[in-house]
């Protein structure tokens, strides 16, 4: 059974210049060392078996059950995914849905002999509250009619979820915009980072 876990501001921020102190408390909460990546909005997926690098990704997997996996987010959605045989920690905003990110950490999954996957997404900015301009709206509507909703608005979930077809996807519905409790880049948190973590 994967373990795994969302940090909220309180933990303290997990930005790229992880502090030891938070580093060292997230692997006693998880009770595994954690590997992070060097994200950058790319649809990089790396799969990992140690600690040693945190590699340029914005997608993590392992089968190894000695290690946890991060991703880091303030805005962007945190996946996680979940199968007996592997795990991924994948950051997935506006452009990782376009370049389908989310898609190559399923992919690599498969691979390494992963089934039955299912996903849960932590806090991110909610359909409500992503405003974007009219013409970046209409040109990612019309590849991603499932992000459409509120005019100008984004919904990142229903866009991922329309993408990653015959994977059950849950959300926590927890807006990190409208919710103080979490790190917001929008609302003025440039460099704090909350993380999602999951092991085998
Ligand atoms: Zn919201």
């Amino acid at each position: 059974m994967a373990r795994l876990l969302f940090t909220s501001r309180n933990f303290s921020s997990l930005d790229s210049s992880v502090d030891n102190q938070a580093g060292n408390k997230l692997t006693n909460l998880i009770g595994k060392p954690v590997v992070f990546m060097n994200q950058s909005h790319s649809n990089l997926v790396s799969v990992v078996s140690d600690t040693a690098i945190s590699p340029d990704a914005d997608g993590l997997v392992t089968t190894n059950r000695d290690i946890a996996l991060a991703v880091r987010v303030a805005d962007c959605l945190p996946l996680l995914l979940i199968s007996s045989e592997s795990v991924s920690a994948v950051h997935v905003g506006r452009k990782g849905l376009l370049n389908q990110v989310a898609l190559n950490a399923v992919e690599k999954m498969k691979e390494l002999g992963s089934t039955q996957i299912t996903g849960l997404v932590g806090p991110h900015i909610c359909g409500a509250c992503y405003e974007v301009d009219s013409q970046m709206y209409e040109e990612i509507v019309k590849d991603h009619p499932a992000t459409g909703g509120k005019v100008n608005h984004l919904n990142l979930f229903a866009g991922l979820e329309s993408q990653l077809t015959g994977i059950k996807l849950t959300n926590l519905s927890l807006c990190t915009m409208e919710n103080p409790e979490y790190f917001s880049y929008r609302a003025g948190d440039k460099t704090g980072r909350q993380v999602g973590v999951i092991s085998l």
